[in-house]
This record gives structure tokens, sequence and C-alpha cells, in this order.
């Protein structure tokens, strides 16, 4: 990253030498947004997670690393105290099958960013990123597999997600007024799936694209060539490789033409589930028995990014391929799968 020159998205570049806090950063976001700051020059970066360090995905030695959590007032006052740029990816969640099942975790979420905002506002932090979701999406408009893409505007009339989608909503509202009553300069990007290495691939709280390889790599390994899929596999979606991810959240965070203003960051290939088992199918060189089960947790039928507005302001949109993404995630939880037979501890 040139640190010394504006873009084309009136992106303003960060001072590396600034304090720089991001939570959730024993989580799969967070731990690579703190890699991908160090590797482009930052030293100054604290890292804060509620997890015991052990449980953490990345710990960066370097980092000034705390286990704290942020849903406590007092907590965000540490936490903040001396920020210039605040990263909030702390939140309670999980795929489909926690989201659906423990709204009132997902909701209780909204003390993170109450306390978060209000420190970071009174610390004098000059910039605060909101990690946001698709999932505040009116869910009457993803009631088709084949479904128009999501634009931003899409949010209002407000129909989100129950529990998860409504928290998002309305920190998303409290990073506006914060904005619009006291100055403080917020970004929201709407994440949509996001997935990669060093993230959660079995428990419970894994996304589609991890429990698929999980899925994948048990049936090669038991010999049983059987794969469990969740809903009839139309359901469809777009995936976000992790690395884009970090770089959109980098160049949201610096574009002066959104602050206050969300924005999607999201891939727009949109697949079917059926597509996404096909495609790790491929990457492991097997070819495995379907069975739907229909009375899983499956969430809405259809959901793309609309990114005309984020190609407008920033001249990119994520863009790494979904096979080249899985490839890789496949390779790390093939690791893990391994690692974790053998006996040795590994973070799931
Ligand atoms: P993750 O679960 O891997 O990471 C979240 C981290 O937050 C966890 O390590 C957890 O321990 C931590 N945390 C939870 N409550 C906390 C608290 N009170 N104090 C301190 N830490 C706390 O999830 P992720 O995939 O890395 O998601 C990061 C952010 O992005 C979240 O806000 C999530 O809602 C949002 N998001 C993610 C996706 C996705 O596909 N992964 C999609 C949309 C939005």
């Amino acid at each position: 990253m040139d640190l010394t020159t504006r873009d084309g998205g009136g992106r303003k570049p960060p001072n590396p030498s600034r304090l720089i806090v991001v939570t959730g950063a024993g989580g799969f976001i967070g731990g690579h947004l703190v890699k991908y700051f160090y590797d482009h020059g930052f030293r100054n970066i604290r890292a804060v997670d509620k997890k015991p360090f052990g449980q953490w995905y990345q710990c960066l030695p370097q980092a000034e690393n705390l286990c704290l959590d942020c849903s406590l007032e007092e907590s965000c006052r540490r936490i903040c105290d001396g920020a210039t740029e605040v990263f909030n990816l702390a939140a309670d969640m999980g795929g489909m099958g926690f989201i659906e099942r423990f709204r009132v975790e997902c909701l209780r979420s909204v003390l993170i960013n109450t306390h978060m905002i209000e420190a970071a506002h009174r610390a004098g932090v000059q910039r605060y990123f909101f990690s946001s979701s698709a999932c505040v999406y009116n869910t009457q408009l993803q009631q088709n597999p084949k479904v128009r893409p999501l634009k931003e505007s899409d949010a209002y009339p407000a129909m989100a997600e129950r529990g998860y989608g409504w928290e998002k909503l309305i920190s998303e509202m409290l990073c506006q007024e914060y904005c619009a009553e006291r100055g403080l300069q917020t970004f929201i990007a709407r994440f949509h799936n996001v997935y990669g290495p060093n993230g959660t691939w079995d428990g419970g709280r894994e996304k589609a694209p991890a429990a698929v390889c999980r899925k994948v790599l048990e049936a090669v390994d038991t010999g049983i060539h059987t794969i469990e899929i969740w809903g009839d596999g139309n359901q469809s979606r777009s995936f976000m490789y992790i690395a884009d991810c970090v770089k959109g959240i980098d160049m949201i965070m610096h574009s002066d033409e959104l602050i206050a203003t969300p924005v999607n960051l999201g891939s727009s290939e949109l697949v079917s589930i059926n597509k996404l088992v096909d495609a790790v199918e491929s990457i492991a060189g097997v070819n495995l028995n379907r069975k739907y089960d229909l009375t899983a947790p499956q969430g809405v039928a259809g959901r793309n990014s609309d990114n005309t507005f984020i190609q407008q302001v920033l001249r990119w949109e994520p863009n790494t391929p979904l096979i080249a993404g899985l490839r890789e995630t496949y390779q790390w939880i093939q690791e893990q799968y391994q690692k974790r037979k053998k006996g040795q501890l590994v973070v799931a």
C-alpha cells in the first residue's frame, strides 16, 4: 500500500505511527485485519478480544494484545484510550445455524457497539469502523434464489433478519447519529459472507464455505461418501474471500466519501449452495452423494451484493474468484483437520 498518495477513490492514507485498535481480533476477520495492517507497515496496533489468547486464530506478538469484554463500558474506555482509529469487529456471531438459534446473544452485541462508539468519541478517535452485515437487508427482497442483487437503499423499509440483522441495523444507526450529532467520523461496511483460512470451521458457528470444506474432508476421511446439505441446495449466496475483505475495510475507512454511509462489501459472484459443494468436491477430487436436510436452518432463499456504489466510490470491488479462495480455505481446514486427528490442539 502506498501510504503517501491518494488514490482515485478520494481515499486518505492513514499515518502508520498512529494507534489502530481492532476489536474481535481473536476472531476470523479481526485477526486478518491486524496482520494486514502489520504487513503494511503499521507498528502501533492494539488487538482486543474477550476470548483467552490461546483461542485466537491469529495472535500477533508485536501487537498490544488485550483480553477484554467490549460490551462493558469500562473496558471500552481502556480499549479506545489514545487511539486514532478504531475498527470494531467484535460480535457474537456465526453461520445460519447460530444466528437463527441464538437471537438473544446476537441482539446483545448491541452493547458492544453502544459502549465502543461512546468510548471512541470520548477518546477523540478520528475514524470509527463498524462491521455491519447483509443481514440488515429487507428479507422480503430475498425470497427467490434468482435474487436481484441488493443495493444499499434496500435496507429500508426495514425488515431485517431477526436478531442478528436488527442488531446490525440499530448499530448502523448509532454510527450515523454519532456522526450527525457529535461529529465522529464513522464508516459502515455491510459484509456479505466472508470466508478463508483462520476462521471458524467446526463447532456450530461456521459458515457455509467452511462447513462444506469440513464435511467433504470428513467424507473423504471416513470413506462414507455422503454429504448432508442444509435445505435443498438451491439457495444462493455470494462469498467474499478474506483478502478482499480486509483490503475493502481499509479502503472504506479511508474514503471521505463514505463517512456515515453504509456500503456493501461483498462479492457479486452469485452461486447456489449446490454449486459451492461442486467447487469443493472438485478441489478434493471426489464426488459425494448428497443428502438434503429440509428442516435445517437455511436463511433467505437468495442474496447477492450490488456493487454499483462501491465501484463508483472506490473504483474497486472484491474480485477473488470463488474457486481460488476455496482452494486456500480447503487446504487450511485440511491441515487443521489432520492436526486435530493426531491429537494436536487446534482452534476450530
Ligand atoms: P468471529 O466470530 O470469528 O469474530 C468475532 C470475534 O468477536 C470473536 O473472536 C469473539 O470472541 C469476539 N467477541 C464477541 N463478543 C465480544 C465482546 N463482548 N468483547 C470482545 N470480543 C468479543 O466473526 P468474524 O467472521 O470475524 O466477524 C467479524 C465481524 O464481521 C462481526 O461483527 C460480524 O458480525 C461481521 N460480519 C461477518 C461476516 C462473515 O461472513 N464472517 C458477515 C457479515 C458480518
